[in-house]
């Protein structure tokens, strides 16, 4: 699992020549690009500096460095290293600076501000309210200063010229008992700023249809919900988030290719399960760089989004954990227009797909799609032709 060569060993590192030539697409064209992602941990997206100042505020003293960026190359090595200790060490020193108000507050704002500056435009960002109050808040306290930290991100980047619309996500964690009080939660805020429900955590072992309650209830209260399904674990964890739980997305998904066979002519055989996921055009949150860090996936290159972008089904591009993967939705695609030779249209498939995947109402998704991503896109394509 450890990855010595892989893409992600060139983070914070000039890219090298010869990948530059292979990449389609100019790195300023992708960041200028209206981008919209629906697969985002708070936990997972700090910047470093603010690791390090809050760990001060606060008085935390566990981190391994109080140098930013020794710390960022801690965070990405930690997640390469192929060791679930480790990386699950990331998110305890991240998790640990998040626990009072102002710390969780200022993580959102900066996460809106860092995401539009990198050409997002519409995200949907998840944390796991219960992971927030060990120093004693409450969960209501915790979404509440997500929120409001979306709004300041928000408010700052359109003062900067780059407006986004910053969505949360709450997340119940699949090893931990607390689903039915989170799916309370995210219907009690769903008229503020929370669009949807997820769980994750541990795969094998923690079956999405441990949390039927929370499930039902959700689709009582017709509440969106996406379930991190098909990462580590197979098909089986994909069919009950789908066929037991009814989730609307899969997070991450990827191991939906395990449902069909490619012949020695690239001829593809898709099972029922694939077929319904395709057919149904049920979203696939796809995390490239976060599957090669976990050992989903070989390499980009090796990533099934290849072939599941050129069999249809509803891809969209994800950065998962930020920080920990060094990533970017800019990079995330540069990435991919090294490996397969996408271009702004394949960019803007993808783009499109996450907005009539995301969980705002259906108008504001076509106003974002007709009013703000097409006319990117042209104006982006015409400049190229020129
Ligand atoms: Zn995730």
């Amino acid at each position: 699992m450890s990855i010595e060569t892989g893409p992600i060993s060139r983070v914070g590192a000039p890219r090298d020549p010869e990948a530059g030539s292979r990449s389609l697409l100019p790195e300023d064209v992708v960041r200028r690009a209206p981008k919209a992602l629906l697969h985002d941990h708070l936990d997972g997206g700090l910047r470093p500096e603010t690791i390090v100042e809050l760990a001060a505020e606060v008085g935390y003293s566990g981190l391994p460095t109080t140098d930013p960026l020794y710390l960022q190359r801690w965070f990405i090595d930690s997640a390469d290293s192929g060791s679930l200790v480790r990386y699950l060490e990331t998110f305890a020193h991240t998790l640990a600076v998040m626990q009072t108000t102002e710390g969780i507050r200022r993580v959102a704002r900066e996460a809106a501000e860092d995401l539009a500056a990198d050409g997002v435009v519409y995200a949907e960002i998840r944390f796991a309210p219960e992971l927030h109050v060990e120093a004693g808040l409450g969960l209501p306290e915790v979404v509440e200063a997500v929120l409001d930290g979306f709004r300041q991100g928000e408010a700052a980047a359109a003062a900067a010229g780059h407006p986004i619309r910053v969505r949360a996500l709450l997340t119940a964690m699949r090893t931990a008992a607390r689903s039915r009080e989170i799916a309370e939660l995210t219907v009690r805020y769903r008229d503020d700023g929370v669009v949807g429900f997820d769980i994750a955590g541990a795969e094998a072992g923690f079956p999405p249809s441990r949390h039927l309650d929370a499930f039902d209830y959700l689709r009582g209260e017709s509440m969106h919900i996406t379930i991190h399904a098909g990462e580590a674990f197979g098909l089986p964890s994909i069919r009950e988030a789908i066929a037991f739980c009814g989730c609307d997305r899969l997070g991450h998904g990827v191991r939906i290719v395990d449902d069909i066979t490619v012949g020695p002519h690239g001829e593809a055989t898709i099972g029922r399960l694939a077929s319904y996921v395709r057919d149904l055009r049920i979203p696939l949150e796809l995390c490239p760089s976060s599957n090669v860090q976990t050992g989903a996936a070989a390499s980009i290159a090796e990533h099934p989004i290849g072939l599941l972008s050129r069999l249809r089904f509803r891809v969209t591009v994800n950065t998962d954990n930020r920080l920990m993967s060094g990533t970017s939705m800019t990079r995330e695609m540069l990435l991919l227009s090294e490996a397969f030779g996408w271009g702004l249209a394949q960019m803007q498939w993808v783009t499109v797909n996450a907005l009539k995947s995301a969980f705002i109402p259906f108008d504001e998704r076509l106003a974002l799609i007709d009013d703000v991503v097409k006319p990117g896109y042209a104006a982006l394509a015409s400049a190229a032709e020129r």
